[in-house]
């Protein structure tokens, strides 16, 4: 908790934000690296170019973040343009704003020129410019200052200014922090609340993880509130699938989940052939890693999916096995405590042995 303390409380306008606020407003302290973003805040007073990004593969915090924000920038009279690494999955593509947002690999010449010519650069929902792939070097040597929103373990010393928290339920929470940190809690509408609730809700497994707090579930009272219209939301990420891929679910629990009771734990393996079988597009495979935690006893699970140009990890865990950890230690990646991912150099069949001998290896519990 030492990352919120009231040490800038005795800033007035904090105070005033504080008091007017029905969320405990966390105070977010500079990281040895980069500045407090109450620091940056000063570089907002006039109207300013802004690019926004996430990571590639984006989910539901990473779209909802960066579309909250932008609908508030927008309001405040910045001109903003809010790019995706990659393709933005069917589950998404309703939320407001979605029309505005460029994907930078079917939009590079666009995305690059916006980048280019930023005065400001938020990134939100990730903590190191690899996780943007094929934006990375682009965004190492675009000259504007950087801002960093965002929720993972150990972020990389990339950022002038930022909010970094692993302790938030979510971007999307960090994001409604930040428009109350601005003092503008009044510009939430429903327009944002939608996209800030998406975030929460994929986030946090629809409010089950232990990342869940008390303050989130009071952001959410407060976006009722102001009209957000929860049940709808529901709908869009929950009920739009098509019948190809409940199938492919049903095709994956019965021949694809291998359970290791005596870890304790449950792997699914997709090939490239599986995805073809189901004509699965960006976004099917959502959700999938976390089918073998539903088994009783089952606290650590994995996907391994065989993508065109990688063999992608996927890791969740129940209570006190670190994934973060794991996926940097074994697969070059990293993420949360109980959600994490990484990717794997050797080919799908390769990959899918060598994690069976980790596992043999460690007997997580
Ligand atoms: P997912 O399994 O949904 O791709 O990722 C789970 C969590 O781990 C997400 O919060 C995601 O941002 C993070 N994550 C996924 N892949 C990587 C990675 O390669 N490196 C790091 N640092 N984090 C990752
Ligand atoms: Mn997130």
């Amino acid at each position: 908790m030492t990352s919120k303390l009231a040490l800038f409380l005795s800033v007035s306008a904090y105070a005033q934000i504080v008091a007017g606020l029905n969320s405990a407003l966390y105070v977010y302290l500079p990281n040895s690296f980069m500045k407090a973003i109450h620091e940056a805040l000063p570089l907002l007073q006039s109207p300013q170019k802004i690019f926004i990004t996430t990571h590639h593969k984006p989910d539901g915090d990473a779209i909802g973040s960066m579309l909250g924000l932008y609908h508030y920038l927008v309001k405040k009279g910045h001109s903003v343009t809010a790019v995706s690494p990659s393709e933005v999955p069917d589950f998404l593509t309703w939320m407001p704003g979605f029309e505005h947002l460029l994907n930078f690999e079917a939009e590079s010449k666009k995305s690059e020129e916006a980048l280019s010519n930023a005065e400001l650069i938020f990134c939100v929902d990730f903590n190191d410019y690899s996780r943007t792939k094929y934006m990375t070097l682009q965004l190492q040597r675009a000259a504007a200052p950087k801002i960093l929103i965002d929720h993972h373990l150990l972020p990389a010393a990339q950022w002038d200014y930022g909010m970094s928290d692993p302790d938030r339920s979510s971007t999307c929470e960090m994001i409604y922090d930040f428009i109350n940190l601005c003092g503008d809690h009044e510009l939430i509408d429903p327009v944002i609340g939608a996209c800030l609730y998406t975030g929460v809700l994929t986030d946090t497994g629809s409010f089950r993880f232990n990342s869940t707090t008390a303050s989130t579930h009071r952001m959410v009272a407060d976006l009722k509130d102001k009209g957000l219209e929860h049940a709808v939301i529901h709908e869009y990420i929950n009920d739009s699938w098509s019948l190809k891929r409940m199938q492919f679910l049903g095709y994956i629990l019965l021949e694809r989940m291998e359970i290791f009771g005596k870890y304790n734990a449950g792997l699914i393996a997709l090939s490239r052939q599986d995805l073809k079988l189901f004509d699965t597009t960006t976004g099917d495979t959502e959700g999938l890693v976390n089918y073998p935690l539903s088994i009783k006893g089952i606290r650590f699970s994995t996907l391994i999916t065989e993508r065109a140009d990688e063999v992608k990890m996927s890791f969740r865990s129940k209570g006190d096995f670190d994934v973060s950890s794991f996926a940097r230690e074994h697969f070059s990646g990293g993420g949360h405590f109980n959600a994490s991912g990484g990717r794997s150099n050797l080919s799908f069949s390769e990959t899918v042995a060598r994690f069976k001998e980790i596992l043999s290896d460690i007997h997580p519990r």
